[in-house]
């Protein structure tokens, strides 16, 4: 079973007191962008096999929304952090990359 710790409450949370949010850091567009823009960010979502950045809301707890970076294969959770963030901070990019040395790097 998944378990994620929550950045704001510090509880470990199985996955059933939480509820999926989808890919985390979209970059929204909205009137003046162009269709594909838009189109991209309404339908479009990565679905990797190995490191992924998700959202989630720890829903059975204190209802905040906070962001996980896992692998898809293993259910290996790498880190928990804040939503008000534009991207994965450096630090945990940088666990990801020790743990796994092919890894891409966050795009
Ligand atoms: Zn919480």
């Amino acid at each position: 079973m998944l378990t994620l710790e929550c950045p704001y409450c510090g509880v470990k949370a199985e996955e059933t007191e939480l509820q999926p949010g989808g890919e985390a850091h979209l970059k929204r567009y909205g009137p003046g962008s162009t269709d594909e823009e838009f189109d991209g960010y309404m339908f479009s979502r990565k679905n990797p096999k190995g490191v992924h950045f998700e959202r989630w809301r720890h829903a059975y707890g204190c209802g905040k929304w906070f962001l996980a970076a896992r692998c898809t294969a293993t259910l290996e959770v790498f880190g928990t952090y804040p939503a008000q963030t534009s991207e994965p901070p450096a630090e945990l990019q940088a666990k990801i990359k020790a743990k796994r040395p092919n890894w891409e790097g966050y795009k």
